[in-house]
């Protein structure tokens, strides 16, 4: 199967061309033809598989040319980063098409969004509080919109946005064609899609573990106070023989444990940038470009600001710790293994983690394995707020410590069995509420 199969017209197939793809992925496959037959459709498909495209190609060739002010595509979708990825490959893809589109999300200036809205779009593409934070202004009219699409609607039912959703809905005409992508099939869901879609083709492409089959799973128990020694070792010896870490994606639940850990990360000499909602839009753009390009190793990210983010040959994806939803961990790994390529995914467990990986392999139906934990050194380093300078040089470590100690520390094997250190872990209960992301 090659895309000119699929009913496209020439300058889309150049567009796609020109970025390099032979072959339609197989959602592409079945969604680009059921978008383009005007159907309803609901996909079932995780990011990473071309899903993008999957939906984007079909809707610029049904909107042929720019027309008017208002837009007659309307993509909603949970974050920013996805938002402004979905409106790069609109663009990519539509480059020898006349169509505009536009990006609206909160977290910046509201200004240009406006200015962009008065001077018109074909496409918008937009995260749904913002969007309608315009529309009361009246800043936004949707009353063109023929072509609505939800991307990755679970997360958005995560995010809370159920109201704005349905809020938006009510502003469109009766009369348009509905697209609903979803990685994971909640009750939510379900009862969203039955509402909002007239008799929709569905796509499913394979179970939402295809990604998940993809990526080489394992798991090191390691008690919590001693999972950034053990995070350190992992770069610079790899987890399985492989050699030292090149990069890897690494989650934790909280955005103050993510700035932590990054501070963490540096002061041990390893060059780390921290990615979540508190991050100003600048700060965000800059650590994901910083990575992309490779001059931070280790990008450490809260699930939502990671969401969607489109990262080319990711090797490893760090659960730093496990996320209380097993869903998560589906969409957390699927950072890796994308578009075909495999990948590795490595969770650090603590004592009280372990209900959570049991509730993960169940609904993954899949188990993963617990390796032998490595021997790992503890370093201490000085406290946080001296990471950075020196000790992200790794100058500040002092010898000949216990790991217990705080002030201080031994470069020092670990016991075996990967116990480091006789400190036993006395983790209690570290669920923690998810609106702390
Ligand atoms: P998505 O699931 O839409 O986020 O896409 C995941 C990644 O796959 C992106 O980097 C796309 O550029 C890439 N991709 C999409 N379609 C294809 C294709 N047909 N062939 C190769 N790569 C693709």
């Amino acid at each position: 199967m090659n895309f000119s199969e699929l009913g496209l017209v020439p300058e889309l197939l150049r567009a796609v061309a020109e970025k390099g793809y032979d072959t339609p992925t197989p959602i592409q496959a079945k969604a680009i033809p059921a978008v383009l037959s005007g159907r309803d459709v609901l996909a079932g498909a995780q990011t990473g598989t071309g899903k993008t495209a999957g939906f984007v190609l079909p809707l610029l060739q049904k909107l042929d040319s720019a027309q008017g002010r208002a837009p007659r595509v309307l993509v909603l979708s949970p974050t920013r980063e996805l938002t402004a990825q979905i409106a790069e490959n609109a663009r990519v893809y539509g480059r020898y098409k006349n169509l505009r589109t536009l990006v609206v999300f909160g977290g910046v200036s509201e200004r240009p969004q406006i200015d962009g809205l008065r001077q018109g779009c074909d496409l918008l593409i937009a995260t749904p509080g913002r969007l309608l934070d315009l529309v009361e202004q009246r800043a936004a009219d949707l009353s063109q919109v023929r072509h609505l699409v939800l991307d990755e609607a679970d997360r958005m039912l995560d995010m809370g946005f159920i109201h704005a959703i349905r809020r938006i809905i009510r502003l469109l005409p009766a009369e348009r064609q509905n697209l609903m992508f979803s990685a994971t099939y909640s009750d939510d869901i379900r009862d969203l899609a039955s509402r909002m879609l007239k008799n929709p083709i569905t796509v499913e492409v394979a179970s939402r573990n295809t990604t998940a089959e993809r990526v080489e799973q394992v798991a090191f128990k390691v008690p919590k106070e001693h999972k950034r020694h053990l995070l350190v070792h992992l770069f610079e010896s790899g987890a399985a023989g492989e050699g030292a870490w090149h990069q890897a994606l690494v989650f934790t639940r909280t955005k103050h444990g993510a700035n932590r850990l990054a501070q963490q990360l540096e002061a041990a000499g390893i060059r780390a940038a921290a990615i979540h909602g508190n991050k100003s839009q600048a700060a965000r753009v800059r650590a994901l470009s910083d990575f992309k390009d490779g001059k931070i190793a280790a990008l450490v990210a809260t699930e939502v600001a990671s969401r969607g983010l489109d990262i080319k040959e990711l090797p490893q994806v760090v659960n730093y710790e496990l996320p209380n939803v097993p869903e998560d961990y589906v969409h957390r790994i699927g950072r890796t293994a994308r578009a075909g390529a495999t990948g590795r995914a490595v969770s650090l467990v603590s004592a009280d983690e372990t209900g959570l990986l049991r509730d993960i392999e169940r609904t993954m139906r899949q188990s993963v394995p617990v390796l032998a934990t490595p021997a790992f050194k503890i370093v201490e380093s000085r406290p946080a707020a001296a990471a950075g300078g020196a000790a992200a040089r790794g100058e500040v470590n002092r010898p000949n410590a216990s790991p217990g100690n705080r002030a201080g520390s031994a470069p020092r094997r670990a016991g075996h069995g990967g116990r480091p250190g006789s400190r036993s872990h006395h983790s209690g209960p570290s669920r923690r509420n998810r609106s702390a992301f």
